[in-house]
């Protein structure tokens, strides 16, 4: 075998990732034979196998744990089964049980949920910390899984390489880890890195001229082509490689569908990859883009989905791209009628194209069942000042909208950015109130400050200052304590704490559509 491709813990076990799925599908389509492993999913299904629950409760296990692992299969189940979105306190209450057993093994230092891991001693941003990892002087508890289940079976694969795909902060320890674990097991396999996370260090690695241990290179943006040339040149290339060929068609074929912790398998899509908008100014696809924007051409976009689901049987889609183009939206309501019974959902901009009840409409009966909306802030002047190019005239008339179609919002709002005044978190609060009717579901947060934002200072000190990889600058204590008083004030709102309940323990918006507010599914 030429390339395995590992999808470290921890991220939510809700669908296969779509990063290890397009390369998979684009180095096969090159005569290379590869194999994927999503080693997130079959990490967390280890942890919470019930009789390895059972031993790591011990003897006198406390009365939540007694329950917990008696519901554990049934729970395991029950999140994998349409009976999961017949009742969400059922369904909430089977999250928490299995949230109670992943506990388990946490111990003092170490925090795990559904998609989150913490270390309290770690940092992932702390080049030694991540060499520590994988020198395995502080072993995580995923090392159980590695050393029991993993590396036999990749003993069984023998790869001529082995690529790990990083997107998210919550891999980075495990990562490190695992690599550590393999360049020791299997000395003369190269390993190599990418993803979006490391991507997001390609300037600083390459300013300090870091080298991660024990990779032997680190590819930035998209991988397809750094791991075409790898695989045909061998180890002769340079230890930083940059990706620019862009493939946007997946192969889940190593996936194991139905294992997923979600009521109905949803595969991940895109028809984008960047950001078409790119303007934002606390974004960090606007101040340092993972990829340059490509996508999918408008029109063969409805066929592509309509092509997975016949070859997979999956009726749901997830679209992960930053913002769904709007002609890629026209494209899915004009072939309404051939997508009706298949579902979506997905991120997409406050577009004034949206305004069009007919587009609208037609997006609903295509099978959009709910739209993620970066609405940030219900100040017009915040708004402007972030770059955001939307108006809260078009944001309240498009809420409507979706609403009248069937169609849930997820909407994300954030407080504390660069100079906001009490008055303009107000106006947030305001506008929430007003539109409460209209929101499906909302994430509320604090700002961070991404490192090369422009809104940053080059001056402005890092977040932490001891993490040289961290990816965000201090606002000042000030700003964050005014904005952080606002979103508990807002949080305890009853309007908005109606809708906050609705969200989906740990899952939250990869699960958000199965219990769309108005009851349709
Ligand atoms: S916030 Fe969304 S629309 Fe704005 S630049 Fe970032 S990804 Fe694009």
């Amino acid at each position: 075998m030429d390339l395995l491709l590992l999808h470290p813990p921890a991220t939510k076990p809700a669908e296969p990732p779509l990063g290890l799925a397009v390369l998979a599908g684009h180095l096969r389509s090159q005569g290379f034979t590869v194999a994927a492993i999503d080693a997130n999913l079959q990490a967390y299904l280890y942890l919470l196998d019930p009789e390895r629950a059972a031993a790591a409760a011990g003897a006198q296990p406390a009365t939540a744990v007694r329950r917990a692992l008696g519901q554990c299969e049934r729970s395991l189940q029950l999140l994998r089964s349409p009976a999961g979105v017949a009742s969400f306190p059922r369904y909430a209450t089977a999250v928490r049980h299995l949230q109670t057993l992943l506990e388990l093994y946490t111990g003092a230092d170490e925090r795990l949920n559904f998609g989150d891991y913490d270390h309290r001693r770690l940092s992932p941003f702390v080049p030694a910390d991540l060499a520590r990892c994988a020198k395995g002087e502080v072993p995580t508890l995923f090392a159980g899984y590695f050393r029991e289940q993993l590396l036999p079976e990749i003993a069984r694969h023998r790869p001529r390489c082995i690529a790990l795909s990083i997107n998210y902060r919550h891999q980075l320890l495990p990562a490190f880890e695992l690599a550590g674990l393999l360049a020791r097991a299997f000395p003369e396999i190269p390993l190599i890195a990418g993803g979006g996370m490391l991507t997001s260090w390609r300037e600083v690695l390459r300013h300090l001229e870091l080298h991660l241990l024990p990779f032997r290179h680190i590819v930035f943006g998209p991988g397809e082509g750094p791991l075409a040339q790898l695989l045909r040149a061998g180890g002769a290339a340079p230890y930083f490689l940059d990706g620019t060929t862009t493939c946007h068609t997946a192969d889940f074929a190593d996936f194991p569908l139905c294992d997923y912790l979600s009521p109905l398998p949803v595969l991940p899509v895109s028809a984008s990859r960047g950001c078409y908008w790119g303007r934002c100014r606390f974004c960090p696809e606007a101040s340092s883009p993972t990829h340059a924007y490509s996508a999918v051409a408008a029109g063969a976009f409805p066929e592509l989905l309509l092509r997975l689901a016949a070859e997979t049987g999956v009726r749901r889609f997830h679209l992960t791209d930053n913002a769904i183009p709007v002609a890629t939206l026209r494209a899915l309501a004009a072939r309404a009628d051939d997508l009706q019974q298949l579902r979506w959902h997905g991120f997409v901009r406050f577009e004034r194209a949206l305004l069009d009840g007919e587009l609208v409409r037609g997006l609903a009966r295509s099978g959009c069942t709910l739209l993620q909306l970066g609405l940030e802030s219900g100040s017009q002047a915040v708004l402007e000042r972030m770059g955001k190019g939307t108006s809260l005239v078009d944001v309240a008339a498009i809420l409507a909208q979706l609403k009248a179609a069937g169609i849930a919002s997820y909407v994300y709002v954030m407080l504390g950015t660069p100079g906001e005044s009490p008055e303009e978190m107000a106006a947030t609060e305001d506008f929430l109130l007003r539109h409460a009717d209209e929101i499906g579901f909302l994430n509320l947060a604090l700002m961070n400050l991404p490192r090369d934002s422009d809104l940053a200072s080059a001056a402005a000190p890092l977040l932490d200052e001891a993490a040289p990889l961290g990816l965000y600058r201090s606002l000042g204590d000030a700003d964050r304590s005014a904005a952080r008083r606002a979103l508990t004030r807002l949080q305890q709102l009853p309007e908005i704490r109606t809708i906050l309940q609705r969200t989906p323990p740990y899952f939250t918006s990869n699960h958000a559509f199965f219990f769309p507010p108005s009851g349709q599914s």
